[in-house]
C-alpha cells in the first residue's frame, strides 16, 4: 500500500513534456507513476486536478549565513519550501575549510527542513592546497572562484591571494576530483574604478549606475578568459548567475570551436528585472541588473538550452543593509520563495517558455551538473521531492508571507501566478494546501547532500 498519491495531475516531466498522471509515494520515494485512467491508492490521496506536479526545485546558488547566520538554515529552508524548493545548494566559505565544514554541516541537519548541500568557496592557497581533500571527505565536487575579490577589491573583503594563478591552480586541482566542477564570478573588478569614479563624483545614486560602474562587457571580459583557462586546464567550467546578453554570446561562440564543458546559471532577477526597476537601490547586485535586451536574451538562453540552470542567489539580509545610498547599500537580496512564480510568470505566461524547459533548469539540471543522485526528476525510485503548483492562483508577493530572516524582497507587489500548494520533501509535506506545516515548523529533518 502507498503512503500517498498525488493523483490526475499534469505531471511536468524535464525536458520531456507535460503529461497528465498520478505519483504514487512510498517511504519517501516515488513508488509508481500511473497514466492518466488509472487509478493508485493510498493511505492519503491528493486531488492534483488542473494542477501542475513539478519535481521539487533545486536552487544551485544560495547565501545561507548571510542573515542570521545561525537561525538561516531553518528560516530560509522554510521560506524555500514555501516556493517548492526542495534542495538548496549554498555557498560555504572560511579560512579553513577542513575545520568549519563539520559544524555547517550539522547546523544544517539540525534546523533545515528540506535537503541542502556545498559548494565551497575558494579564496586562499590553503583551500587550493586541500581541495582535493576537502572534496572527497565532505563529498563536495563544486567550488566557486571570485575574480571580483582580486587586488584592491579583495584586500578591503580580507582576501590576498586572489589571482588568475589562483583560478587556474583551481582549475588543475578541481579537474583530479570525479564530478568536479569550478564556478566563476564574472566581473573585472580592476576596471570598475574606472567607471565608478566619475559615477560617484556625478553623485549619482540610482540603481542604473550600478549596471553602469560594471557594464555588460567587463563580464563578458571574465566570462571569456575563464572559459578559455576551463580549455586549456581541462577542466568543466561553470558561469555562475551570468547577467548579461554579451557575456552569453562569448559562451555562444566557444562552444562553436572548443569541447571543453561550459555550463551556464543565470538567475531570476537577471531574467525578470533590469537596471530601471521600481524596487531601486534595494535591487542592487552583484553583477549587476542590466537592460530589458539583456532579459530577453538570456530567456533564449533558458529556451533553446544555452543555459543551463537557473537560481536565485538567495541572501537573506535585512533590508536595513540597503542603504544610506546606491554605493553603500550591500548587494544581493532574498529569492528562495519567488523563483518559482517568477520563472511561471514571466517566462511559462508573458514568453511561452515550456514548463518542461522550466522544470529542467530548476531541477533536472542542477541535479546532474551537480551529481545530486535521486533528484530532479519524477521518475520511480527517485527522492519524492515534489511540488504542486496551482497554475491559476494569482498572488501579489509580501514579504511578510515568505517566511525568510529578511524583511523585504525587491519584487514586493507584483502579481505572480502559479504559486506551489503543496510541497514534498522525500515524501514529508512541509507546504499542504499554501501553508507551512507542523513538520516544517516544528521537525526539519532536511539531509545533508553528500556527493562524488
Ligand atoms: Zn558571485
Amino acid at each position: 500500500m502507498l503512503d500517498l498519491v498525488l493523483a490526475g495531475g499534469e505531471l511536468v516531466l524535464p525536458d520531456t513534456g507535460v503529461v497528465r498522471g498520478s505519483v504514487g509515494i512510498k517511504d519517501g520515494r516515488i513508488a509508481a507513476i500511473a497514466e492518466a485512467g488509472e487509478t493508485l491508492t493510498a493511505a492519503e490521496t491528493i486531488d492534483c486536478r488542473d494542477k501542475w506536479v513539478m519535481p521539487g526545485l533545486i536552487d544551485p546558488h544560495t547565501h545561507i549565513g548571510f542573515g542570521a547566520k545561525e537561525l538561516d538554515f531553518e528560516t530560509e529552508a522554510r521560506s524555500a519550501a514555501i516556493g517548492g524548493v526542495t534542495s538548496l545548494l549554498t555557498f560555504h566559505r572560511s579560512p579553513d575549510l577542513r575545520q568549519s565544514t563539520p559544524e555547517w554541516i550539522a547546523e544544517g541537519e539540525t534546523r533545515s527542513c528540506i535537503d541542502f548541500g556545498l559548494h565551497f568557496g575558494l579564496t586562499s592557497k590553503l583551500h587550493i592546497d586541500t581541495l582535493v581533500e576537502t572534496a572527497q571527505r565532505f563529498g563536495v565536487t563544486s567550488f566557486k572562484v571570485y575574480l571580483m575579490y582580486k587586488g584592491a577589491a579583495g584586500a578591503a573583503k580580507g582576501f590576498t591571494e586572489i589571482d588568475d594563478g589562483l583560478l587556474y591552480r583551481t582549475l588543475l586541482q578541481a579537474r583530479q576530483v570525479p564530478g568536479g566542477v569550478v564556478g566563476v564570478h564574472c566581473e573585472n573588478v580592476e576596471v570598475i574604478p574606472v567607471f565608478r569614479g566619475p559615477l560617484k563624483e556625478a553623485g549619482r545614486d540610482d540603481l542604473a549606475a550600478w549596471d553602469e560602474q560594471s557594464p555588460d562587457f567587463l563580464e563578458a571580459e571574465n566570462v571569456s578568459r575563464v572559459i578559455y583557462f576551463g580549455a586549456k586546464a581541462e577542466c568543466p567550467v561553470n558561469i555562475v548567475h551570468l547577467s548579461s546578453a554579451e557575456g552569453l554570446e562569448i559562451v555562444r561562440r566557444h562552444r562553436l570551436f572548443h569541447r571543453n564543458p561550459v555550463t551556464i546559471e543565470t538567475c531570476a532577477h537577471y531574467l525578470c528585472m533590469t537596471r530601471d526597476d521600481p524596487a531601486g537601490i534595494v535591487a542592487k547586485v552583484n553583477p549587476p541588473l542590466r537592460r530589458k535586451a539583456d532579459c530577453d536574451a538570456l530567456w533564449e538562453g533558458v529556451r533553446d538550452g544555452a543555459i543551463v540552470t537557473v537560481g536565485s542567489d538567495h541572501v537573506p539580509r535585512k533590508r536595513a543593509t540597503k542603504g544610506p545610498d546606491l554605493w553603500g547599500a550591500s548587494a544581493g537580496f532574498p529569492g528562495l520563495a519567488t523563483l518559482l512564480p517568477l520563472l511561471i510568470e514571466d517566462g511559462y505566461y508573458d514568453r511561452g517558455i515550456p514548463l518542461e524547459r522550466i522544470a529542467a533548469v530548476t531541477s533536472l539540471n542542477v541535479a546532474k551538473l551537480y551529481g545530486l543522485r535521486g533528484k530532479g526528476a519524477i521518475a520511480v525510485g527517485n527522492d519524492a521531492d515534489l511540488v504542486v503548483v496551482d497554475p491559476h492562483t494569482i498572488r501579489m508577493v509580501d514579504h511578510a508571507e515568505l517566511a525568510s530572516h529578511s524583511d523585504y524582497t525587491p519584487v514586493q507587489g507584483r502579481m505572480l501566478r502559479g504559486w506551489p500548494v503543496h510541497t514534498l520533501s522525500r515524501g514529508r509535506h512541509l507546504l499542504a494546501d499554501g501553508h507551512l506545516t507542523e513538520a516544517a515548523l516544528t521537525a526539519p529533518a532536511g539531509r545533508y547532500l553528500r556527493r562524488g
